[in-house]
């Protein structure tokens, strides 16, 4: 283990529920170990200038339930420039940083990867509602994300059932389809329209609506993932082909917060420890991932070249029990 003394921990890009858990276990890991811990506020903006608050084994007390960030987060464009960066390594020199901890999605390991390249130490911890992290089998957030959409789409289908309605659902989940393929299997929708498979409107909505009637199906949940397109149109084309009374939902940013499940604050807590320790043993520019039940780091560059496919045999079991 090499001679750290003081560590940064920052959140950046979309919040995620279970990024003060992890902000919690970086801080108390911290202080486990005798490390000094800075919370950088507002992202790369609080790198560049300087916008930092000390976090001590107390100050992280009662925010493992909270969902959002104590730490606030925000875009920084400005971090995407040399100029920028330089200013985020002099703060670190200046605070005597000696590595920080990047907790977001893709985007906030890349300035992860640009602020290693000058210098400071740092390790990415994956935390995206999306789960659209390519080096990652799980990211913070994802499943307190799914279960706040279930609750409302089970409600939703409290009065579809009572008015024998179709409802259209649009859920988050940015390009990707994995937060809306989880919700549809797990709230038993009859259609789930991702980004990454293409789909037949007429045979994969409009019939399967139909035959459900023939066998007297009262009502129809379609879950949309935001990444298809424009779920107005998507409605009203259900509406103008079967007939049927539907109603669009749009869940939103209600899905980004709340308080984080059990699997999204150990999850949470273990990423954040593994990545001090990880500082700790002297590496830079590592994302922790992870993997077949167990968390390891990779190198981010390797993981920014990743890609991510939607499970094919969860897609299958979708589409199975939605007969
Ligand atoms: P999510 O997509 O889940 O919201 P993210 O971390 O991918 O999370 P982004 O908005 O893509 O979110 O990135 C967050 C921040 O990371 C940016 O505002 C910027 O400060 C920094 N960042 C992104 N790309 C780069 C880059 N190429 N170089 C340096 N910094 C970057």
């Amino acid at each position: 283990m090499s001679e750290i003394k003081t560590i940064g921990v920052l959140t950046s890009g979309g919040d995620a529920p279970g990024m003060n858990a992890a902000i919690r276990a970086v801080a108390r890991t911290a202080a486990y170990h005798g490390i000094t811990c800075l919370g950088i506020r507002r992202g790369y903006n609080g790198l560049i200038n300087g916008d930092v608050v000390e976090l001590n084994a107390r100050s992280v007390n009662g925010i493992i339930s909270k969902g959002g960030t104590m730490l606030f987060t925000a875009r920084c464009p400005e971090f995407m420039t040399p100029e920028g960066i330089k200013k985020g390594a002099d703060t670190c020199k200046y605070l005597g940083i000696d590595g920080i901890v990047t907790i977001g999605g893709d985007g906030t390991f890349r300035g992860a990867r640009d602020l290693a390249a000058s210098g400071v130490h740092t390790i990415g911890v994956p935390a995206t509602i999306d789960n659209d992290i390519s080096s990652t089998e799980y990211s913070i957030g994802f499943d307190t994300a799914c279960n706040t959409a279930l609750d409302a789409i089970d409600k939703l289908r409290d009065t579809m059932q009572s008015h024998e309605r179709c409802s259209v659902v649009e859920v988050m989940g940015h390009n990707a389809g994995h937060l809306a393929l989880h919700v549809a299997i797990a709230c038993g929708a009859q259609a789930v329209l991702v980004p990454e498979k293409p789909f037949d409107f007429q045979r994969d909505v409009v019939e399967k609506i139909r035959a459900g009637r023939i066998n007297k199906r009262s009502h129809f949940i379609i879950i949309q993932a935001e990444g298809v397109g424009n779920s107005v149109d998507i409605t009203n084309r259900i509406i103008e082909e079967t007939g049927i009374d539907t109603r669009l939902t749009i869940l939103g940013h209600i899905q980004r917060g709340g308080s984080p499940t059990a699997r999204d604050r150990v999850m949470a807590s273990r990423f954040g420890e593994y990545a001090v320790h990880t500082l700790m043993a002297g590496k830079t520019n590592r994302v922790v991932c992870a993997r077949d039940n167990d968390i390891c780091d990779i190198d981010i560059n390797e993981a920014l070249e990743m890609k991510k496919d939607l499970p094919e045999n969860m897609y299958m079991t979708s589409k199975i029990m939605s007969i």
